[in-house]
């Protein structure tokens, strides 16, 4: 199994684009938000857990997400590919990945690195709050909050990530479109 994982910061476009590509590459698309949302819906402990974090706008901890990537490689490992949304996002999560999949046999291909200013992230955030059913989006007070975790915690976990792994920089500033065909010339 090969992964691609899919960077950048809260509200620059990465999960349309996965959604794109995991029709484009026939990888699943695998988002760890999503898996503790339905966690929190499901009532799980685990979900209690993230529940707390996302009311703040924060990350969980680092030591809970370990056994959720685990499970993850473990429940999908007849897939040819998966798009990783939303893991690693700190230092020690590159480390835990990294490690995670050499024990597995997994290969890392890719990291996709999307870049948006702050500016347009929050005007993307204030759109995305109308539409979306997520607490955390229903929220405005955690869109800049959300926005300055990535840059403390996520920011030098993708710095970090460049001297490990292979990290394609993408301007995500204009459409969809252009976004998806610059992702896949370099795929
Ligand atoms: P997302 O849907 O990717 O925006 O993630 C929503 C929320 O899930 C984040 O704000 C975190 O609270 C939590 N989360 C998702 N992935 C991770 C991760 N890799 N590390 C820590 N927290 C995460």
């Amino acid at each position: 199994m090969k992964i691609i994982v899919i960077t950048g910061p809260p509200y620059s476009g990465k999960g349309t684009q996965c959604e794109i590509l995991e029709k484009v590459l026939s990888y699943k698309h695998i988002s760890t938000g999503d898996v503790f949302r339905s966690e929190k819906e499901n009532g799980t402990e685990i979900g209690n857990i993230f529940k707390e974090y996302e009311q703040k706008g924060e990350l969980v901890p680092d030591s809970l997400i370990i056994d959720v990537f685990t499970k993850i490689i473990d429940d999908n490992s007849s897939e040819v590919g998966l798009i990783l949304d939303g893991y690693p996002r700190s230092k020690p999560q590159v480390d835990d990945l990294i490690a995670i999949c050499n024990y597995k046999g997994v290969v890392i291909s890719n990291v996709l690195n999307i870049e948006v200013p702050t500016d347009e992230l929050l005007i993307r955030a204030k759109k995305r709050a109308t539409t979306s059913n997520r607490d955390d989006d229903k929220d405005s007070n955690l869109h800049l909050k959300r926005i300055e975790v990535f840059e403390e915690l996520t920011k030098p976990g993708i710095e970090y990530m460049k001297t490990k792994l292979n990290v394609l920089d993408f301007d995500g500033f204009g459409s969809i479109e252009d976004l998806t065909n610059k992702i896949v010339s370099c795929l």
